[in-house]
């Protein structure tokens, strides 16, 4: 079956939902008609089997975690998602897996109105998914890393460590963690003009924090009793239960720094999904570890200290 089959047949059948789409599938590239006032928010993101998931994943799972990790990036700015790209490399034409990998890809992208606009559909040696997905911010209000100030509570959206337990135990009910993250969408955005700094956690909370804490020039103190861990983990000794939270990796989940009194307001507009606080933004570089007030020298695996 030709490349241009396989388009027809599997991406070509979704249909565009929004009308400032003005032409998606088919043509040379896609066309937009952007919003008034609104910023481009776009990223990319690539899947590569056996690399990025465990080679015995489900084609549906595949398909939605590729759609996943890319709105979690656009969440992560603070912008609504709009459309994705999807350039797929396959080593060889599987009907039945291409069905469920679709069904999967669209079954992500339709609780957020997402549209599959264009792509590239090639042979390889190795399954590889691409994915760029596109969203929309307020001119000048996306959330970047570096605006954390001294006093700024940390916050992250529902629990860390699942995924990585779940690639360890790949048949404990977790793995629907790993498989099918959440993007945290709506939360993304109702932190637009609250959050003073966001990222998304892909690499483990400690590697993505360092990341915000070196880009506004800031220190932080983690407060481990605080950390949300799942009950499934609650009788792993704690420092097992803190090396899947802290470096695991795969959360998807939002991490962010917000002024208490942001704070009040966050918890006034919403509290699903569920957010916890985990620290507090400190003046002094680094990363301190407190476990009920007493500090904790913690040795992480695939975390790197700086600073
Ligand atoms: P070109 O040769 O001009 O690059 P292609 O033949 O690769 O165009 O693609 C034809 C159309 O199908 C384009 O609109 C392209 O965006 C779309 N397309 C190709 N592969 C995919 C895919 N995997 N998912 C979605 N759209 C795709
Ligand atoms: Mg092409």
């Amino acid at each position: 079956m030709a490349e241009f089959s396989i388009i027809d047949r599997y991406f070509k059948k979704n249909i565009v939902q929004q009308q400032d789409v003005i032409l998606g599938i088919g043509d040379d590239s896609a066309l937009i008609s952007p919003p008034l006032h609104q910023q481009l928010v776009v990223c990319t993101d690539t899947l590569v089997s056996g690399r990025h998931f465990p080679v015995d994943t489900s084609a549906h799972a595949i398909g939605w975690k590729s759609v996943a990790v890319n709105l979690s990036d656009i969440a992560a700015m603070g912008a609504k998602p709009h459309s994705i790209l999807l350039a797929l490399t396959l080593p060889a034409i599987d009907h039945e897996w291409l069905e469920s990998f679709c069904q999967g890809l669209f079954d992500c992208c339709a609780p957020y109105q997402v549209d599959l606009i264009g792509g590239d559909t090639t042979q390889g040696p190795h399954l590889t998914i691409t994915v760029t997905a596109m969203g929309w911010v307020e001119s000048g209000q996306a959330i970047t890393r570096s605006g954390a100030q001294v006093g700024d509570y940390i916050v992250v959206s529902g629990q860390l460590g699942d995924a990585a337990f779940a690639l360890a135990h790949p048949n404990h009910p977790l793995r629907q963690r790993l498989d099918y993250p959440t993007p945290r969408c709506e939360l993304g955005q109702q932190l637009v003009s609250l959050a003073s700094s966001m990222i998304d956690i892909s690499d483990g909370l400690c590697q993505d924090l360092s990341h915000i804490l070196q880009a506004s020039h800031v220190g932080a103190d983690i407060y481990l009793e605080s950390l949300p861990i799942d009950s499934a983990l609650h009788d792993l000794p704690l420092t097992e239960q803190w090396q899947y939270a802290l470096a695991g990796g795969d959360d998807y989940e939002l991490c962010f720094t917000i002024s208490p009194q942001h704070y009040e307001k966050l918890c006034q507009l919403t509290t699903s999904p569920a957010f916890t606080v985990i620290g507090q933004i400190q003046s002094k570089l680094g990363l301190n570890f407190m476990h009920h007030q007493q500090k904790q020298m913690l040795d992480l695996r695939g975390y790197q200290h700086f600073a």
